[in-house]
């Protein structure tokens, strides 16, 4: 019989308790509809709950893990008979790498835009040339003291 060691990992046992990973049965229905496992040979949703179950980091967790190829379109969340929400298993190992400092760098930067700006993406001269065009009003820092409160960061 072909068994399979279950490695110890906390912070997966936690994002596989808080949501509910343990339930899936691997009936794959949310591979069969998700988009990103369309177009991509190493992203597979159910393989993603099953390593969480495993508690199994090593290819999981960090920048090179095919996470950050979700799309968060919700279909999976919509589609899983067994009413586990593999996109918020995805954003929890987000997270989590982003935790531990180990994420994409278009990631980084969106983090950092948000932190300085409120917002997510940067405002260009381009942008704001475009916002002037169509009588919007200006964009600036955003409301810094408020962010600091919330973020905690300067
Ligand atoms: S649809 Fe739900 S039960 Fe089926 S493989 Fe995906 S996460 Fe598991
Ligand atoms: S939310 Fe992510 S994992 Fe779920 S179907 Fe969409 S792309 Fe696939």
């Amino acid at each position: 019989m072909y068994t399979v060691e279950r490695k110890s990992s906390q912070d997966l046992d936690r994002i596989a308790i808080k949501d509910d990973a343990r339930l899936c049965f691997a009936c794959s229905i949310c591979v069969g509809d998700c988009p990103a496992a369309k177009f991509s040979d190493d992203f597979n949703p159910r393989q993603i709950f099953l390593k969480v179950s495993l508690g199994i980091e090593e290819g999981l967790v960090g920048k090179d893990s095919p996470i950050w190829k979700c799309t968060t379109c919700y279909t999976c969340y919509e589609r899983c008979p067994a009413g586990t929400k593999p996109l918020d298993v995805i954003l929890a190992l987000r997270n989590l790498s982003l935790e531990r400092g180990d994420c994409p760098e278009s990631v980084e930067s969106v983090r950092k835009s948000v932190l300085k700006q409120g917002i997510a993406t940067a405002v260009t001269d381009h942008v704001k040339k475009l916002r002037g065009e169509m009588n919007l009003p200006d964009v600036d820092d955003g409301d810094k003291p408020e962010l600091e409160k919330l973020t905690g960061e300067d």
